[in-house]
């Protein structure tokens, strides 16, 4: 039997506790958090990505600021905006909507946000941050997979991660959080030469490589908890980078695609979105 990780029930449990955090904190005098959202160009899928975030952050009484730009921005305007944003002392959170469009340069923008508004832990500060183990922002997919594991009482501590794929916005903070976790943590790529042999000993498998069911049965040690951190929209709905199918009955605990991670990314904007405010707040 595998039990499929309701990550939707556990997204709505959080949002629902930074909401009454966002309460206390304005019913105590506090100042209202607030996030800034960047959308630049005309992408369908960011403009939704960005209307679900600005939904979430208005759901959860925070507020929304939140600017459009046009495709054809110059590097100097995004970052002007960025700057505007970085010294408002109502925004709290800054996201800059990626990818952006061809001839900006991403990197050299993220790191403009201010390392205490950086609520996607993206900036190269950030990064530093969370490999020191130091307190500061991280990233929201991989530190919405450390909830889900952590709500489902499954056992980080001396257990043996795999994480497939190291990208800078999933799998390689993933290893680290799950690092700093005391999980002994193996990282798996597009040049591990045989995945299943990397991966079959894991008690916890966490898939973030955006190809579509490249994990089945053969890479899972039966009993054991596989987060499925793809999307990949078809004719059919939505799948993930595991073929949730097969792995039913083998797997102990799996997240389903939708409803498993993804709700995750959303709940932990809003966390960073508050603990953003309050970093503020002490560091006036
Ligand atoms: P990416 O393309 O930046 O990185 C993919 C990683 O997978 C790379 O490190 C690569 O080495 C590895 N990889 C590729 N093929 C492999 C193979 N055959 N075997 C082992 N490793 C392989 O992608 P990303 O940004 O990390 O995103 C990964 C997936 O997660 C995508 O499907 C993306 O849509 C999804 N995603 C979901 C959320 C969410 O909220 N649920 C958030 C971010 C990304």
């Amino acid at each position: 039997m595998t039990t499929k990780i309701d990550g939707k029930k556990i997204a709505r449990d959080i949002r629902s506790w930074v909401a009454e955090e966002v309460a206390s904190r304005v019913a105590a005098g506090a100042g209202v958090p607030g996030l800034a959202t960047i959308l630049v160009g005309d992408d369908p899928a960011g403009a939704v990505y960005v209307a679900n975030k600005r939904r979430a952050i208005r759901e959860a009484g925070m507020r929304d600021f939140h600017r459009t730009l046009s495709r054809r921005a110059t590097q100097e305007e995004v970052a002007a905006v960025i700057d505007e944003l970085a010294a408002d002392p109502d925004v709290s959170g800054i996201l800059l909507q990626l990818p952006l469009p061809e001839g900006l340069d991403s990197a050299a923008l993220i790191d403009r946000i201010p390392v205490g508004k950086d609520v996607d832990g993206l900036t190269t500060a950030s990064a530093g941050l969370l490999a020191r183990g130091e307190f500061g922002l991280r990233p929201c997919t991989p530190s919405g997979v450390v909830e889900l594991l952590d709500a489902e009482g499954v056992t980080i501590e001396g257990a043996h991660a795999v994480v497939v794929g190291r990208s800078e916005l999933v799998g390689r903070p993933m290893a680290q959080l799950l690092l700093q976790r005391d999980a002994t943590v193996t990282i798996a790529h597009r040049y591990t030469r045989d995945l299943a042999a990397v991966t079959r000993p894991a008690d916890i498998v966490v898939v973030a490589t955006g190809v579509p069911g490249l994990v089945g049965p053969e890479h899972i040690k039966p009993g054991a908890t596989v987060i499925d951190v793809g999307i990949h929209r078809t004719d059919s709905g939505l799948t993930g980078d595991v073929r949730a199918s097969e792995v039913d009955g083998v797997a102990g605990r799996l997240t389903p695609v939708p409803g498993g991670v993804g709700p995750m990314t959303i709940a932990l904007l809003m966390v960073n979105t508050l603990r953003a405010a309050a970093w503020a707040k002490h560091s006036a």
